[in-house]
C-alpha cells in the first residue's frame, strides 16, 4: 500500500477526526462512512454529494482502496462462488460466496498466504506473505456483495490466513463490519477460525465481543494434532482447550471444534473416544469436515463415509453436538484448505 492513509480502515470516529483536520463539518465523516461502507463505493468519484473540492482534497492525503475481481468461478454442484481478488499492491488473494437456506455467507481471506504450516492445507504451501488491511477484508464482502446484488448475512473468517496473527486488523474489521453504520452484520452472524494461537484467543475473549470463535483441532491428543498442525509445537493440547474454556467463560459463546476427519490418521473408534473425553462437559459443537485432498499432500486422503458417521454417532451418543460439514464448492477448488494465493 502507498503511503497515503488508508481510509476505508478508519473508524467513524477516526474520520470525524480526519474531517476536523481538514477544517471540514463532522456530518461529512457519516457521509464519507456511509458511500464506503454502505453504499460500497469503488472510488471517490462516486461521492456525488461530497464536492469536487472535498474529494480532491480527500485524494491528496488518503488512498482509497477497492478489489479488482480478477476471476470467478461457479460451482455446478451448488451454486458456490469463488472469487479471485488482485490487490492493490498486485497479490490475489481468494473469498468464497455461498448460499444456504438460513442466508447468504462469505468465506474471506485474512493475509495473503499463511506462515502455520498445517500439513493438509493448499494456504500455507507458499508461506506468509502479508497481512491484510482492514479495509481489504471488509472488500471482499463489499466486492461481492455489489457482484451478487445480494445482503450478505453470514461472515466466516475460514479462507487462506491466520486471523489472530492478524490480531489487530481482525478485530478492527470485526468492529468495522459490525457497526450500526456500516454493514451492520451482527457479531453473531461473524465467525472467526483459528488454529489455536493461545494468547490471542485470551485477549479476543478479554473483548467480550459476540462472535463465534471456531478452533481447528484435527486431533484429540498432543501427538495426533503435533503430526498434523505445527502450532501444536508452539501450545500445549490442554493450554488451548483452557483458552477455549475461557472465551466461553467470558463471552457466553459457545465454542466450535472443527475437526478435519483424514482417513487412517485422525477417524478411529480410539480417536472419537479421546475427543470424547477432551470435550466431556463442555458447551461446545463439533464440525466434522471430510478432509478436502490437495494435490501436494497425497497422504491426506478423505476418510470412508461409514468411518465419518460412525465418529458422529459416537459424539452423539456422550451428547457432544456433532454436524458433518456440507463442503460447498468443492469442484472448484472453493471448500476449506483449497483456497491459494495464486490462481492455478
Ligand atoms: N487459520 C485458520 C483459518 C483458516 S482454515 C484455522 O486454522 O482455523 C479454515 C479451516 O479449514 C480450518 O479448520 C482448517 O484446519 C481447515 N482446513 C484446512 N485445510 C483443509 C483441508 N484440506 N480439508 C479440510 N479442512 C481443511
Amino acid at each position: 500500500m502507498d503511503k497515503k492513509t488508508d481510509v476505508k480502515s478508519l473508524t467513524m470516529e477516526e474520520l470525524k477526526q480526519a474531517m476536523a483536520a481538514l477544517q471540514e463539518k463532522p456530518y461529512r465523516a457519516g457521509q464519507l462512512y456511509e458511500w464506503m461502507h454502505v453504499k460500497l463505493a469503488r472510488s471517490w468519484d462516486e461521492m456525488t454529494n461530497l464536492s469536487k473540492g472535498l474529494r480532491a482534497k480527500l485524494d491528496q492525503k488518503y488512498a482509497y482502496t477497492a478489489l479488482r475481481e480478477a476471476a470467478v468461478q461457479t460451482s455446478r454442484i451448488d451454486g458456490t462462488k469463488k472469487y479471485l481478488f488482485a490487490l492493490a499492491d498486485g497479490n490475489f488473494v481468494e473469498s468464497v460466496w455461498m448460499q444456504y437456506h438460513h442466508g447468504n455467507s462469505v468465506c474471506i481471506s485474512s493475509q495473503v498466504g499463511c506462515r502455520m504450516g498445517c500439513r493438509f492445507c493448499a494456504s500455507t504451501l507458499d508461506g506468509l506473505e502479508r497481512n491484510l488491511a482492514p479495509s481489504e477484508m471488509l472488500d471482499q464482502i463489499y466486492a461481492i456483495s455489489r457482484s451478487s446484488g445480494e445482503r450478505v448475512s453470514n461472515v466466516v473468517v475460514m479462507g487462506t490466513g491466520e486471523p489472530l496473527d492478524n490480531y489487530d486488523n481482525l478485530l478492527r474489521f470485526i468492529r468495522m463490519l459490525s457497526d450500526e453504520n456500516g454493514l451492520n452484520i451482527s457479531q453473531r452472524n461473524i465467525t472467526v477460525s483459528t488454529c489455536g494461537i493461545v494468547e490471542n484467543i485470551k485477549r479476543l475473549a478479554d473483548e467480550k465481543l459476540q462472535i463465534t470463535l471456531a478452533l481447528s483441532l484435527h486431533g484429540s491428543t498432543q501427538e495426533k494434532r503435533r503430526a498434523l498442525m505445527p502450532v501444536a509445537n508452539r501450545y500445549d493440547i490442554s493450554e488451548v482447550m483452557d483458552a477455549c474454556r475461557y472465551y466461553f467463560d467470558q463471552t457466553g459463546r459457545r465454542v466450535t471444534f472443527e475437526y478435519a476427519l483424514v482417513g487412517g490418521v485422525n477417524d478411529t473408534e480410539e480417536d472419537a473416544e479421546q475427543l470424547c473425553r477432551l470435550l466431556a462437559g463442555m458447551n461446545c459443537h463439533v464440525n466434522l469436515i471430510p478432509v478436502n485432498p490437495i494435490k501436494e499432500q497425497r497422504s491426506y486422503i478423505e476418510s470412508e463415509r461409514r468411518d465419518i458417521l460412525r465418529f458422529q454417532d459416537k459424539l452423539e451418543k456422550r451428547h457432544i453436538n456433532a454436524t458433518v460439514r456440507r463442503e460447498m464448492g468443492r469442484d472448484i477448488d472453493g471448500a476449506c484448505g483449497q483456497l491459494r494465493r495464486r490462481f492455478s
